[in-house]
């Protein structure tokens, strides 16, 4: 939910002045071979996982998905896209 709403003010603070027939968030998995959508989420996850606090976190020995995820108060799907993990669906 918070990847999400941050995915959305990404949105409009990169691409307020593009069409809105060129951004359609009506899927979870949001297309990331649209340049928008993955520019979107990157600002998103830096929003919500910027790389000092999760390299703090590794640096403390934090480093399993589900713990990281916890303590970043983000899915564990938004965590994976932060690493560039795979999102496994069976996670959930
Ligand atoms: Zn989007």
């Amino acid at each position: 939910m918070r990847f999400t709403i941050a995915h959305e003010i990404a949105h409009f603070i990169l691409h307020r002045d593009e069409s809105p027939d060129t951004i359609r968030d009506d899927q979870f998995y949001r297309a990331l071979s649209n340049p928008l959508e993955a520019e979107a989420n990157r600002l998103a996850a830096e929003i919500l996982m910027p790389w000092h606090l999760v390299n703090e976190l590794t640096s403390q020995g934090v480093t399993s998905l589900d713990e990281l995820a916890s303590r970043m108060q983000v899915s564990k799907q938004a965590m994976a896209i932060r690493l560039g993990i795979p999102y496994d669906q069976t996670w959930e």
